[in-house]
């Protein structure tokens, strides 16, 4: 992916201001169009990032292999139907297999994702599959709960709707207890 033409997307939104009507050069909207590029820049900078560069050797042995749960990591994204945002909060589990990741790396792997252009489903997919590929865990879940702006603001207008998803791979899918194991940790 190519990093984004700032001139070029600003002058986008300006004719796009102009074709809804706005007054461009009117003081609040003068900057407007370069700070919308600059802002669709950062919120779809995933697409130049990888799991890889992310976790940057972020993976530590460890003796032991017992599961490993963060919940509640904020997660701020973009419908691609829409291009509005959908937020909430996400919970990673996997059962190490000698090798755990950075803590902090956990967060930044599902920023990866979420700033791109996203539907949830695959969003938590594909945080499930970086988070197995990096750590050969035998298992790995990920839960997401958001809510859709484009739900609410327009479209069938639910303020509150909350959209679950999940993902399980390994263990987490083919162990009935250890799939329990983690949504009593991840959803209580
Ligand atoms: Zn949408």
């Amino acid at each position: 992916m190519k990093n984004v033409n700032l001139e070029k997307v600003s002058g986008l939104v300006r004719e796009l201001l102009l074709e809804l009507g706005e007054d461009v050069e009117r003081d609040g909207l003068k900057g407007t169009p370069m700070r919308v590029a600059k802002s669709l820049a950062f919120l779809t900078s995933g697409y130049a990032n990888t799991p890889r560069r992310v976790l940057n050797k972020a993976v530590f042995d460890i003796g032991l292999n017992h599961m490993v749960v963060l919940r509640d990591i904020e997660v701020y994204s973009l419908c691609e139907h829409h291009l509005l945002p959908f937020f909430g909060r996400c919970h990673v589990a996997y059962i190490a297999q000698g090798k755990v990741l950075g803590v902090s790396k956990l967060a930044r792997i599902v920023d990866c994702f979420a700033r791109r252009l996203q539907i949830q489903e695959r969003l938590t997919e594909q945080i499930a599959d970086a988070v197995l590929e990096a750590s050969g865990a035998e298992g790995v879940g990920v839960v997401m709960e958001c809510r859709h702006l484009c739900m609410m603001m327009r479209g069938v207008e639910k303020q509150n709707a909350v959209m679950s998803t999940s993902a399980v791979l390994g263990s987490f899918r083919d162990d009935p207890a250890v799939r329990q194991e983690f949504l009593k940790l991840a959803v209580s």
